[in-house]
C-alpha cells in the first residue's frame, strides 16, 4: 500500500503514527457531530488522547489561528475596500470565525496531536 505523505495525512486527519486512521469520527460537514474524536486510531489502535485533557492544549493552537485569520482578514479589507467603516471589519471577521469554527476546532487538535502526540510515523505506540 502506497504511503500517505504527512501534508495529506495532516489535511485529511489521519493518525499521525499510521496515516490511515481517522482521527474524527464524522465529517466536517456533520455540524452535530464534529467535535467527536476516535478514542483509539481505528488502524493501528494508538490512544489518540495521549494523556487525560490532552486536547485541552489545542486551544493554543485555535486562539493562534483565530489571530492569523483575524490580522489575514483585516490586512485584505483594508487593502482591498480601504475606507470602510469599523463595522466592516467586526462584521467580516466574526462571521468568518463562525464559519470557520468547525475547521478551526479540526485543525486546531490535528496539529496539536502531531506536534505534541510524541507518535512517529511507523511507530507502534498503543
Ligand atoms: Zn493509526
Amino acid at each position: 500500500m502506497q504511503t500517505r505523505p504527512k501534508g495529506l495525512a495532516v489535511l485529511q486527519g489521519r493518525c499521525p503514527q499510521c496515516r490511515v486512521g481517522k482521527l474524527f469520527k464524522y465529517p466536517t460537514h456533520k455540524l452535530s457531530k464534529f467535535t467527536e474524536i476516535n478514542e483509539h486510531c481505528p488502524s493501528c489502535g494508538v490512544k489518540f488522547e495521549r494523556e487525560p485533557r490532552f486536547f485541552d492544549g489545542a486551544m493554543y493552537i485555535s486562539y493562534a489561528l483565530s489571530v492569523g485569520l483575524f490580522l489575514v482578514s483585516a490586512f485584505l479589507i483594508y487593502q482591498l475596500f480601504h475606507p470602510v467603516s469599523e463595522t466592516v471589519y467586526m462584521v467580516a471577521i466574526i462571521s468568518e470565525v463562525i464559519l470557520l469554527y468547525p475547521l478551526m476546532f479540526r485543525f486546531s487538535r490535528i496539529f496539536y496531536l502531531y506536534i505534541f502526540g510524541g507518535l512517529k510515523f511507523g511507530g507502534n505506540k498503543k
